[in-house]
């Protein structure tokens, strides 16, 4: 049985730990017509994911991908959540 304490969990905090931060930021802000599967596949890997994701609907982010979702799909967490408020 071994006597070593537990390792503390990690602590991550958005925006230091922020994936997107280690790559090409043009990922994250296509030109029109360009894909953003590739910073959606990054943001499954990132730590603060949630947390930047309610940073973009908290700040009405209109543009590119944050939180792995772009403007459509932040779009309809908002009206979902704007539905549910008034229901
Ligand atoms: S979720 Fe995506 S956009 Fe948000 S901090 Fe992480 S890598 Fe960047």
């Amino acid at each position: 049985m071994s006597t070593r304490p537990a390792a503390e969990p990690q602590q991550y905090r958005y925006p230091d730990d922020a994936l997107c931060a280690q790559t090409d930021p043009e990922l994250f802000h296509p030109e029109k017509g360009g894909t953003t599967a590739y910073a959606k596949r990054i943001c499954l890997a990132c730590e603060v994911r949630i947390e930047c994701l309610e940073h973009a609907l908290a700040n009405g982010e209109l543009h590119g991908v944050w939180g792995g979702m772009g403007p459509d799909q932040r779009k309809a967490i908002r009206r979902a959540r704007d539905r549910r408020r008034t229901a």
